[in-house]
């Protein structure tokens, strides 16, 4: 799939080879782990790490030997621009190398190559998993890693677990020549953002978007129409966007998630941006390109994107 370089969501592995096939290779995952051209992208538990330039810390595997004793996985990712990479999974309080600093990855969107963000994504949700995960859930036994990581197998009972990534749908409703954005309790006053919620067993995507909203907002939608997903690594997020048209326009915040929620006018946002008395999702979220795409469908109109931030 391509993403217009106008549109660009981050995170989107577009950019490198899984070598999913090489997973059940034990002779050439034994030979790419000692070879000197292998890179390891380093996680120490919920932090992502960067260089002192700025750039992820790539370790070769003469640099990751000193870390052995404190890693807690190794999983293939992939070939990243020419090199055949692993996530290594360390503990949160590792020491790091001189200079190596932890970093969330959303202050680097719009600042980190779009490559390098789908490879520091994967590598954290990856090992993220791997930390939650090392005992059946049936029997309570520690699991055993086993295709490069892409599996954990019980070693009492025989359970196989998958890597599991959450579906969430995340919409904008429009109503009219408005559309609904709410606040979280946490956020800044002034930050506002599409709805968005998990989708739950036995929902469908349709319903899972409905439900949200009439739970969040009271407001009852009719029409939806998908549009596109993206992987959320904050911890395991599948993001599916949706366009939704409401059928009423009374709001009320009916389960605590949202403090607020409004109906906003593209001239409203326009003049809140301007002004500094509203703020959006980062460019690089499915937030930010669901706002943007219904605010420029009036001339005249232009969001600010990720790719004007670089
Ligand atoms: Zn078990």
């Amino acid at each position: 799939m391509h993403i217009q370089n106008n549109n660009p969501l981050v995170f989107v592995d577009n950019c490198f080879d899984r070598l999913a096939l090489r997973r059940v290779d034990e002779k050439w995952i034994t030979a790419q782990l000692s070879d000197p051209a292998t890179r390891f992208v380093p996680v120490a538990g919920e932090d992502n790490l960067l260089t002192a330039n700025g750039t992820p810390l790539l370790l070769d595997t003469s640099a990751v030997a000193q870390w052995r004793a404190q890693s807690q996985c190794t999983v293939l990712l992939g070939e990243y621009r020419g090199c055949v990479c692993f996530a290594l999974g360390l503990n949160q309080d590792v020491t790091l190398p001189a200079g190596a600093a932890r970093s969330n990855l959303r202050p680097q969107f719009g600042v980190l190559e779009d490559d390098a963000l789908a490879l520091l994504g994967y590598a954290r949700a990856m090992t993220h998993w791997h930390a939650h995960n090392r005992f059946c859930g049936k029997c309570g036994a520690p699991t055993r890693s086993q295709r490069a990581g892409h599996e954990l197998h019980c070693t009492a009972c025989g359970n196989i677990v998958y890597p599991r990534v959450n579906p969430a749908v995340i919409m904008l409703v429009t109503h009219g020549e408005r559309c609904l954005l709410g606040r979280q309790p946490e956020w800044a006053a002034n930050r506002f953002s599409t709805l968005a919620g998990f989708v739950e067993p036995g929902e469908n995507l349709e319903n899972a978007l409905r439900r949200e909203i009439l739970e969040e907002t009271n407001v009852r939608v009719g029409r939806v129409r998908y549009l596109r997903s993206q992987p959320w690594p904050y911890p395991a997020s599948l993001m599916l966007s949706f366009r939704a048209e409401a059928e009423s326009a009374g709001i009320r915040c009916n389960d605590g998630e949202l403090v607020e929620a409004r109906w906003f006018s593209r001239q409203e946002i326009a003049t809140g941006l301007q002004a500094g008395s509203l703020s959006l999702s980062l460019p690089g979220s499915s937030s930010h390109a669901l706002i943007r795409e219904w605010f420029e469908e009036v001339p005249g109109f232009v969001l600010a994107s990720a790719a004007d931030a670089r």
